[in-house]
């Protein structure tokens, strides 16, 4: 089972969303476990402080390294990144880090493994988090939102997804967009005219292999249309 713990101040964020679809599905089925922490919960003083100004001046708070690391201490056993056991994974969403594609979820989701995803709020996380404990960095792409949940709740449904039993059809992943650095083909469904605009005759045909070529064309025309990039 692959276990994923979330540190963030508003555990409350990820409380009904990993209650859908195939995330509550792969939950149920025993293949991921997915648990919110407040970070509020690993602080030593009486007001549960997470935060301070940054040192040398300047707009917005950091939140602080103790808990921080007193979390993963207490989630992984290891307070420093060499210290780790195997297979375990410290990532902290941030929009400095590299940028999540299917092959970054692909190599986060092993089956027995752990992965700690710690949410940034504010101006982000005091450095030495970074400098010692976290072994990933990742964003979601060149923008900045107000805090690493939203981040988190995009890499957990992305790795999730890609654990071996978690679709229905375990083939399902396979032809998705990216898997061959091609985007999916296009999708249709009854009725096969819609407001006169009609189904491709070859997907009624019933003819299989002129269907799969007709989708392998398509990929590749929405792929240089859409993304360009990737036929690279
Ligand atoms: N001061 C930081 C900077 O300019 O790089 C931005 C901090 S941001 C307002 C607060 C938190 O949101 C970050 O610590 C990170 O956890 C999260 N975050 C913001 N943008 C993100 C992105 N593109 N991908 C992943 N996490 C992001």
């Amino acid at each position: 089972m692959l276990r994923i713990d979330i540190i963030t101040i508003f555990p409350e964020f990820f409380r009904d969303v990993i209650d859908f679809g195939i995330v509550k599905r792969a939950r149920a089925a025993g293949i991921v476990e997915i648990t919110a922490h407040d970070l509020r919960g690993w602080t030593t003083d009486k007001h549960h402080i997470v935060d301070d100004r940054p040192f040398g001046g300047g707009d917005g708070m950091v939140l602080k390294p103790e808990p921080i690391f007193a979390g993963v201490e207490a989630l992984t056993g290891a307070g420093r990144r060499e210290d780790l056991p195997p297979q375990t994974r410290v990532v902290l969403l941030s929009p400095q880090g590299r940028v999540l594609t299917q092959a970054v979820a692909r190599e986060l989701a092993q089956p027995e493994s752990q992965v700690v995803l710690l949410c940034g709020r504010y101006e982000g996380v005091d450095e030495r988090v970074v400098e010692a404990l976290v072994t990933d960095e990742i964003s979601i792409g060149d923008y900045v939102l107000s805090g690493g949940e939203a981040a988190a709740l995009v890499l957990t449904d992305a790795i999730v997804r890609l654990l071996p039993g978690a679709l229905g059809s375990e083939t399902s992943a396979v032809f998705e967009s990216f898997s061959e650095s091609l985007l999916d083909c296009p999708h249709y469904t009854r009725p096969p005219e819609f407001r006169g605009m009609r189904v491709p005759d070859v997907l009624l045909s019933g003819n299989h292999a002129e269907i799969e070529r007709w989708r392998k064309d398509a990929a590749l025309l929405k792929t240089r249309r859409n993304r360009p990039d990737l036929l690279k």
